[in-house]
């Protein structure tokens, strides 16, 4: 197919091309009541800022505003990390298992406002209602108890009797998994007994806010859980604020980069999980159909907002075309649109800057002579919208092999021998993630030991589990999330 073609809007055509779908929408008024306007949520209330700047929230799949929030100031800031301060005496002082008894309880409510928090995330970021019906709060929870089951069980972590918290937390999360990226900062740190100052994304603080009211509803002690909205300039009056002990920070290479630079010297300790560009490398013993669902999840997954996202496929060269020809059908069944439709495998793009960010990459791929290739399918209106999209004929010097593309992007390398598969799959300034597709146990291993990656998925991919380390080497990162590691970043050890 001529290049041009592919780009032009298509058609309308059901996706699937056999069957059709009813629609099947999830209710928006199960998320709950949002407020016209926020605050910030410290020492156990939702205060006003002391500036007047506002920002505002919108549903990236209708460009509808959902709220406005506080744009935190300095001196919000200095607030909320005095009330966390104020509040570490006691709550680092409690027994484990009375901090245990309020993070299974924030667990349970959790659970119980599952259908609540799983709508609200979907429409304040985008994401498709099966995927935070099904992944994300799921997996909130799962990371609440699981901390909590540490709490009482730090003498026996493997970091001496007794380990000591660190003090007050200063963490900055970002948009694509806005609620769990909070549960995976808040529950090893309270676990640990740390008190929090927590910021959200921009585009994505609702879920975080409806938290703070959880941690109210659990009775948490004041203080010890605050949140405070903003953009990057209250990210980093949080990450620079003297009084903060630990920096815990997800989000792009850039600003990671900053932030390292801004601590460098001070006593804080700094745990960063960045970008990744990760290689998916499917052998030709593969199962195909198997690693064709494999490379799906990889890369379509939540739109591809994923750090750890398989944004590179390396593919035996024997079996490039009938694997492409799976894949291609594969992608012609992938529905997107309406977020909160049960049905929907891709949603919204998260903003109008992340749609725009990812337009001028494969615009450079295309530039570049790499051969583009999407599915027809009929995108919605308004709102934000990337249809899937594949790179063949992508040499490793290309843009689309190198940087982040954070969006259903997938560039295709080839390779012949797993020698050249683990060089090609290293060659990148990132290292977060990566996974192997092939039938030979020994092989997975050769190659898992080769990979310079945090973590190496055989047969599967995007798997995450409260009990497993995440993290990245290089420019991914360091420091880890997850498991009894996890602990770490908030021991004094
Ligand atoms: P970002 O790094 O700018 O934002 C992440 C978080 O950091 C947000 O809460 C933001 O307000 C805050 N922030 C921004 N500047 C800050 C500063 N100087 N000090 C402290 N905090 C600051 O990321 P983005 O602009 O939302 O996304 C840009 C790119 O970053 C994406 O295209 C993607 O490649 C990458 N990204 C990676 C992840 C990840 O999970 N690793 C998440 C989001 C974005
Ligand atoms: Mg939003």
């Amino acid at each position: 197919m001529a290049k041009k073609k592919n780009t032009e809007q298509p058609a309308a055509k059901p996706a699937g091309g056999l069957f059709t779908y009813a629609p099947a929408p999830e209710s928006p008024a199960a998320a709950g009541d949002i407020a016209s306007s926020y605050g910030h949520f410290i020492g156990g209330q939702f205060v006003d800022s002391s500036g007047s700047e506002a920002l505002k929230t919108v549903n990236p799949a209708t460009e509808e505003v959902l709220a406005e929030f506080a744009q935190g100031t300095e001196e919000d800031v200095d607030r909320a990390v005095a009330a966390a301060r104020k509040a570490f005496g006691d709550w680092s002082a409690l027994p484990g298992s009375e901090r245990a008894k309020y993070l299974f309880r924030i667990a349970r409510i959790i659970q119980e406002r599952g259908r609540e928090l799983a709508v609200l995330e979907s429409i304040d970021n985008g994401k498709p209602i099966r995927e935070t019906r099904d992944f994300d709060i799921p997996t909130v929870a799962a990371w609440f108890f699981y901390y909590a089951g540490w709490a009482d069980k730090l003498d026996y972590a493997g970091f001496g009797p007794n380990p000591r918290p660190l003090g007050v937390a200063g963490q900055v999360i970002p948009w694509n998994f806005p609620l769990m990226m909070l549960a995976w900062k808040v529950a090893p740190a309270l676990a640990t007994g740390n008190t929090v100052v927590l910021k959200p994304a921009e585009t994505t603080p609702l879920t975080a806010l409806r938290f703070a009211e959880i941690c109210r509803q659990a009775g948490l002690p004041k203080g010890v859980v605050n949140i405070v909205t903003g953009d990057g300039r209250t990210g980093a009056a949080l990450t620079a604020h003297p009084d903060v002990n630990k920096v815990a920070f997800t989000g792009s290479t850039p600003v990671g980069r900053a932030i390292a630079r801004q601590l460098a010297g001070s006593r804080k300790k700094l745990s960063l999980e960045l970008g990744g560009k990760a290689a998916n490398i499917v052998f030709d013993d593969a199962p195909i159909d198997q690693a064709v669902e494999g490379i799906v999840n990889g890369i379509f997954f939540n739109q591809g907002h994923v750090c750890c996202a398989g944004s590179r496929l390396l593919v035996q060269e024997s079996v490039q075309d009938e694997l492409l020809d799976a894949l291609k059908r594969r992608m012609s069944t992938l529905r997107v649109g309406d977020p909160l439709d049960k049905n929907t495998d891709i949603g919204a793009i998260n903003s109008a800057a992340q749609l725009a960010r990812i337009t001028e990459l494969t615009e450079a791929g295309e530039a570049e002579g790499a051969d583009r290739w999407s599915p027809e399918c009929e995108l919605p209106g308004t709102g934000f919208w990337f249809r899937p999209t594949l790179f063949t004929g992508v040499s490793q010097a290309h843009r689309i092999a190198q940087e982040e593309i954070f969006g259903p992007v997938l560039s295709v390398l080839t390779f012949r021998t797993p020698a050249e598969a683990v060089e090609k799959a290293n060659n990148t300034p990132y290292g977060l993630s990566a996974g192997i597709w092939t039938e030979k146990g020994s092989r997975i291993l050769w190659t898992a030991e080769r990979l310079k990656a945090g973590v190496v998925w055989a047969n599967t991919f995007n798997k995450f589990d409260p009990t497993s380390p995440f993290g990245g080497y290089k420019e991914s990162g360091y420091g880890r999330e997850g498991g009894r590691h996890g602990l770490e970043a908030y021991l004094d050890v």
